[in-house]
């Protein structure tokens, strides 16, 4: 066998991993060393040299867009198609698991996934029910509560509560959410691990097979794995499994949602005979951008030390913009793409990264202003609107008509004249009976329920019955279409005013689209394709968006970039109490996790690096001021390059046509500012009070009167006239 492709293009420590023995091994390196690309090569090596069976290796990613990308990789190395390869991540193999072995796990066939949107619903209503309207916590609390044991491999009945009465009630809760979710075979994300995990620990014929069949696990991103993933790693492992992991501590990013750096530790323990492999050498990015994540993640002292070094160009500096607000920094970004296509480059080779989701507004306005093409990763994603969700519950509800949060979101959508008391009649009996809400609607809407709400409930029931029955023989792109058409949905939001209700209709139409794509390989066996589309849009979500098929420049957060690359990257609102967060302010290990989410966030740039950062920001509907960044000032200057805003002493800045119509306070009163003279965003200088940048501004003449943010003093209305400000 001519081993030479494989290891061909791998350094010396990476083909040591590669072409290891079958032992387990932890590869432990800083990014863009190579590990991700070392994991993949060992799958290829394991096939083609070892001569393992594809069928034998299963291989965990971070993303889906991660698993296809290894997949094709791995297809590429191999030069054939490896269509049994067990390739997903943790959520998506499980998932796969339990469509296998619905009946071993105690679940319906046609179980449904909810993301966590339906499952803050389906809390919400419960504290409806339960009248916990004013309890001392909210269903986002007990929503946080429940998955935080679900992580940790917790049912109700393992937790103690102390003798606390909160901590009662929380388990009281997540008791009573767990029955609705079984009854109406509802699987919450946190749900699909800690099933799959029950299903191999309580059936051992089951986990028998899956140890005899996979005999090679490869983990990427190792460090983020919480207890139950962890957990199920062992499990499938057993006591002859080879476990393969790769991983840096330094790029651990999920602690809040259960994830444990501490693996990486406990690996050598669990696993006596693993070795360990370490890289050092980045291919990634360009010496100054290296250097800058260096600088950052030295400043955390819980760390195991690496050294990462690059013989890679100097490349350009690191730039560092300071826009006056929010709008000022996405133009600012929007100039630097428009630079960066006038070059030749390819936007998708562009990445706007951003700490939170509530950011991408401002900067998708200003990107569609600019007529730049975009997609927004996570966030506001094609599945999770609003229509989206619709239809499919009308899918789900054809599927299974005991689906509770399906039938709560559209048994009066469109509007049909069934009301919240309804509602929640049904919702008694069914809690009460212990039954789904479309039996105890069923049982009641004959006596129970009085006048028009038992008229329109029988009608909603044969309406779904009759959108089954009719849907029945056509293909799937059929079925969504004949939902779409006959749910009364796209009536529904024609009535909707505006382009809002246009566009709705758009993403509905979308949908069939979507549907006709659909790769029904992807569907688990067994398993119909209508759920197999249902679990893609659930698990999916967004991921879809990857295979752009329009050259457009990528937006995410920076958790959600983990693991890729792109040549030109701008990381905006670095800002302290954005980034980083508010509520890791007075927290070292709190800080430190955002620090190694600014050295993600670096180290995902190849050539070009942009920070960017707003004195003035509106967010959530409020403004406020902040310092830039302390991640900006632990990059060592002779890396940076500061770019200031452009003076122009007589232009007001003009608020583009789509911002217009908010009310937004600085934008009405731009034309004033040119009236006086100054400039929002402005830089002046103080006699007293130093260096400061204009924010607003009021009034004429004499009594114009101007608002500065100064650097040390804060911010000052001034009247303009004595101030004596000088510009800058
Ligand atoms: P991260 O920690 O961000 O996940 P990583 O360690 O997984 O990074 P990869 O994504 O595998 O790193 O590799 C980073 C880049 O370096 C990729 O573009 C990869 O193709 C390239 N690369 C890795 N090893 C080599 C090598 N030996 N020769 C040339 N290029 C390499
Ligand atoms: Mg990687």
């Amino acid at each position: 066998m001519d081993v030479t492709p494989i290891l061909d293009s791998l350094n010396d420590a990476q083909r040591t991993a590669v072409a290891a023995p079958s032992e387990p091994l932890l590869v432990i390196a800083g990014a863009g060393s190579g590990k991700t690309r070392v994991l993949t090569h060992r799958a290829a090596w394991l096939i083609d040299v070892e001569g393992i069976s594809p069928q034998s290796l299963l291989a965990v990613t971070f993303t889906n867009k991660a698993a296809a990308e290894m997949r094709h990789r791995i297809e590429n190395l191999l030069n054939m198609p490896a269509s049994n390869l067990w390739v997903g991540t943790f959520h998506g193999l499980a998932h796969r698991l339990l469509r296998r072995h619905w009946r071993e796990a105690k679940l319906p066939q046609s179980f449904q996934i909810i993301d966590s949107d339906d499952q803050l619903r389906l809390l919400k209503r419960l504290f409806k029910s339960l009248n916990l309207d004013d309890s001392s916590f909210a269903p986002r609390d007990v929503q946080y509560f429940i998955n935080a044991q679900k992580d940790e491999g917790l049912r109700p009945q393992h937790i103690d509560d102390g003798g606390d009465e909160t901590r009662r009630q929380l388990i009281s809760l997540y008791q009573s959410y767990q029955e609705i979710c079984d009854r109406g075979g509802l699987l919450d994300f946190a749900e699909l691990l800690l099933r799959a995990h029950e299903l191999w620990r309580d059936n051992p014929a089951v986990l028998e097979h899956y140890q005899a069949r996979f005999r090679h696990l490869l983990v990427d991103e190792f460090q983020d794995t919480n207890a139950i993933q962890y957990a199920w790693l062992r499990l499938l492992a057993g006591k002859t499994g080879v476990l393969f992991a790769v991983g840096d501590d330094d790029q651990s990013i999920y602690r809040w949602r259960g994830a444990r750096v501490e693996h990486i530790y406990r690996f050598q323990k669990d696993f006596p005979t693993a070795s360990i492999v370490k890289l050092e050498q980045n291919y990634r990015s360009t010496s100054t951008i290296l250097n800058a994540a260096n600088a950052v993640i030295a400043n955390n002292s819980s760390r195991m030390g690496k050294n990462l070094w690059t013989d890679g160009k100097d490349g350009e500096p690191i730039r560092v913009y300071s826009a006056f607000n929010e709008r000022d920094e996405a133009e600012f970004i929007v100039g630097r793409l428009r630079d960066w296509s006038e070059q030749g480059h390819a936007r998708t080779d562009a990445a706007i990264l951003y700490r939170s989701n509530a950011q991408s507004r401002v900067l998708e306005e200003a990107l569609m202003n600019a007529r730049i093409p975009y997609r927004v990763y996570g966030g506001l994603r094609f599945f999770e609107r609003q229509e989206i969700k619709d239809a499919l519950a009308y899918l789900r509800l054809v599927s299974n008509r005991d689906d509770d949060s399906a039938f709560e979101r559209v048994v009066n959508r469109p509007t049909r004249g069934i009301g919240a008391r309804t509602v929640e009649a049904i919702r008694a009996y069914g809690r009460d009976n212990s039954c789904s809400m479309w039996r105890a609607a069923g049982a009641i809407s004959s006596d129970a329920l009085a006048g028009r709400g038992a008229k329109s409930i029988v009608a909603f029931m044969s309406l779904v019955e009759r959108i089954a029955r009719e849907s029945e023989p056509l293909d799937l792109a059929g079925k969504v279409d004949h939902v779409i058409q006959q749910s009364g949905l796209i009536e529904f939001f024609r009535k909707e005013k505006g382009e809002k209700g246009e566009t709705r209709i758009e993403n509905l139409e979308e949908l069939v689209s979507a549907a006709r794509g659909f790769n029904p390989d992807i569907a688990e066996e067994g398993m119909s394709e209508l759920d197999g589309f249902l679990a893609h849009a659930a698990l999916e979500a967004g991921e879809g968006q990857a295979d752009a098929w329009e050259d457009c420049v990528q937006l995410m957060t920076m958790h959600s970039a983990k693991g890729l690359e792109f040549p030109l990257v701008i990381m905006c609102g670095l800002e302290d109490g954005l980034f980083p967060h508010q509520r890791s302010l007075n927290d070292m290990s709190g800080l430190e996790e955002e620090r190694r989410l600014c050295y993600v966030g670096i180290t995902r740039a190849r050539q070009l690096l942009y920070l960017t950062h707003a004195e003035q920001r509106r967010l959530h509907g409020m403004d406020s001021y902040a310092q830039k960044s302390r991640f900006i000032g632990e990059i060592p200057a002779e890396l940076v390059e500061e770019i200031r805003p452009k003076v122009q002493v007589s232009r007001p800045v003009s608020p583009s046509p789509a911002l217009r119509h908010k009310s937004d306070r600085t934008s009405l009163r731009a034309g004033s500012a040119a009236d006086i003279g100054v400039r929002l965003g402005q830089r002046v200088r103080h006699a007293k009070f130093g260096d400061g940048v204009i924010l607003n501004c009021e009034g004429h003449g004499a009594h114009a009167r101007v608002e500065v943010n100064f650097e040390s003093a804060g911010s000052k209305w001034l009247v303009l006239s004595y101030a004596n400000l000088d510009l800058m």
